[in-house]
């Protein structure tokens, strides 16, 4: 029996709650996905999803609600995490925005990337295009006011590529995306994590 945890401070958390539970369905596993609001939720959960959303938010309420310390604790433990979009600007150890600079986010800083916040722009602000990713296969990957990885560490694989940017990583128990598998009806990515990162 796994029980799966989507941290739900803010941001698309029910279409993330929706993908993992169809995606434990369909992959035949005993198991159950619980929404993560508080210290306690998170101790009884054996991986993590977060979801996109605003990261600023997102990382403010960590802070607020005491979760921060903690959570960066059980990743760096091991824990098994699946971020997209906001999630992934708040796992990396760099963030920059595009058009300020370093942000200063509280933020989990447990990737070894560099990611620049809204890298896509305002022309292109939301977008979605087929992508070959790493161990999956080609998804129609949704953008939303998405970051885009531009420098990773040594220790980190490289999953999908769009242009010069780096958009899908895996570094040991986690899993990045800079978009948005949970928005469309395939739930291959949220299999693959359960797969690979959680079984
Ligand atoms: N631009 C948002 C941020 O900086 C992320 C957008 C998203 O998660 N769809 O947090």
């Amino acid at each position: 029996m796994i029980k799966v945890g989507v941290l739900a401070l803010q941001g698309d958390v029910e279409e993330h709650v929706k993908a993992t539970k169809i995606a434990i369905e369909r992959l035949n596993v005993k198991g159950e996905v619980l929404e993560v609001k508080k210290i306690d939720d998170l101790l009884n959960v054996q991986a993590l999803v977060i979801p996109g959303g605003e990261s600023t938010t997102i990382g403010k309420l960590l802070v607020r609600r005491n979760m921060l310390e903690n959570l960066i604790d059980r990743i760096k433990l091991g824990m098994p995490v699946f971020a997209t979009c906001a999630g992934l600007i708040l796992l990396a150890k760099n963030i920059k925005d595009r058009v300020v600079g370093v942000t200063g986010q509280p933020s989990i800083g447990v990737l070894d990337v560099e990611v620049i916040r809204n890298a896509f722009g305002r022309q292109r602000e939301s977008f979605e295009i087929d992508l070959e990713v790493k161990g999956i296969g080609i998804i129609r990957a949704v953008f939303i006011r998405a970051p885009a990885i531009t420098k990773v560490g040594d220790s980190v694989e490289v999953l999908a590529r769009l242009n010069r940017y780096i958009v899908a990583v895996r570094e040991g128990n986690i899993l990045a995306l800079a978009f948005h598998p949970e928005v469309t009806n395939d739930t291959r990515v949220h299999e693959f994590f359960i797969k690979e990162f959680v079984l």
